[in-house]
């Protein structure tokens, strides 16, 4: 049976953004114009696509100016750089996100290569180099958007961090490496675990809070989690096979229903039985995806005051 308290990404995100809005109105009177964020997409990647047009929507639904450039699949590196060094010089545009990923033609390096160019004041999605080491010496100005969100609904939902052990599957530098960095500045006692991690279900166990940051639908199992710990699905995996989604979900389960009628469902990395035994569970969807948008709107509108007061 299904114990776990459910945190409400959805509403969190609401509040968050709702608590911008004024602070969007003073903008607009100091400046005469409202805050502008630039979203570069290159290429045809359809889940990209749904990101970036969440994002648009999120950004015009606050009042943002959202100014989408989108480049063909086939542009060069060289086409890319000089659309962010222009968003760069640009007066208007105080936010910039390049959509990950670049088209893999454009070699290993690019990703990083884009990042680095982005003018750390305006790096809205907070993995500039600039931007991670001020987060590494608990001065972040910008910070990722989905471990930054994850804080919030953490404090907002009255669970305590200080003193607990934090225990983060994945090491990525978007999610995992700045989820741990978070934990750890407010007192947590924290342990990064990744595919070499040796039994992980035992470390996992040890957990009074655990983020979950794979990329693999419904790996954490019931054995990964203590009786009562906070359990954070970052996961968002397209599942379109039915053989992997009935051992995901029970019979009769609507998200079978979902299926069938849409071809796939959004599954976390957390396997849906944990609900029986967390102590409170972000839902996926519902759950750390809004918080990710939210945040970014945040640095968006923080990026923004912080070069007209500058
Ligand atoms: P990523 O860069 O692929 O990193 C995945 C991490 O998981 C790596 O550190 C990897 O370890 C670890 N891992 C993979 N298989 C493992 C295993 N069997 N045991 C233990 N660790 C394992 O992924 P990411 O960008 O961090 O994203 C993770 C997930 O979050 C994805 O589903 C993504 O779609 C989702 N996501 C959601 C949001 C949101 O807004 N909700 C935002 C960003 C990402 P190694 O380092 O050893 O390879």
């Amino acid at each position: 049976m299904s114990t776990a308290r459910l945190l409400d990404g959805t509403a969190v995100a609401g509040q968050i953004r709702e608590e911008l809005r004024p602070r969007i109105g003073a903008f607009v009177a100091a400046t005469g114009r409202p805050p502008g964020l630039g979203i570069v997409l290159v290429g045809d990647d359809p889940a990209s696509h749904v990101y970036v047009r969440n994002k648009i929507r999120s950004g015009m639904d606050v009042g943002f100016a959202v100014d989408l450039q989108h480049l063909p699949a086939t542009s060069a590196l060289a086409d890319v750089l000089a659309v962010v060094r222009r968003l760069n010089r640009s007066a208007t545009h105080d936010g910039i996100l390049v959509q990950s990923p670049l088209p893999a033609a454009m070699g290993d390096d690019a990703e990083r290569t884009v990042f680095d160019a982005i003018d750390p004041a305006k790096d809205v999605d907070g993995f500039s180099p600039v931007n991670v080491g001020l987060l590494v010496q608990k001065r972040a100005r910008l910070a990722a958007c989905t471990p930054a969100g994850i804080m919030e609904l953490i404090d907002r939902s009255g669970l305590p961090v200080s003193g607990q052990h934090a225990v983060v599957i994945g090491r990525s530098d978007i999610v995992g490496k700045p989820m741990a960095l978070m934990l750890l500045h407010r007192d947590a006692t924290v342990t990064i675990c990744h595919s070499r991690t040796r039994d992980l279900p035992a470390v996992a166990r040890s957990a009074d809070i655990l983020v979950a940051a794979i990329g693999r639908a419904g790996f954490v199992t019931r054995e990964f989690v203590k009786p009562g710990a906070t359990v954070i699905d970052v996961g968002m995996n397209r599942v379109d096979d039915e053989a992997t989604a009935r051992r995901l979900f029970p019979a009769g389960s609507p998200r079978l229903d979902q299926l069938a009628k849409k071809g796939s469902v959004l599954v976390g990395d957390v396997h849906p039985e944990v609900a029986d035994i967390a102590g409170a569970l972000t839902p996926v969807p519902g759950g750390v995806g809004p918080l990710t948008i939210a945040l970014l709107m945040r640095n968006t509108l923080a990026a923004a005051e912080a070069r007209h007061a500058g």
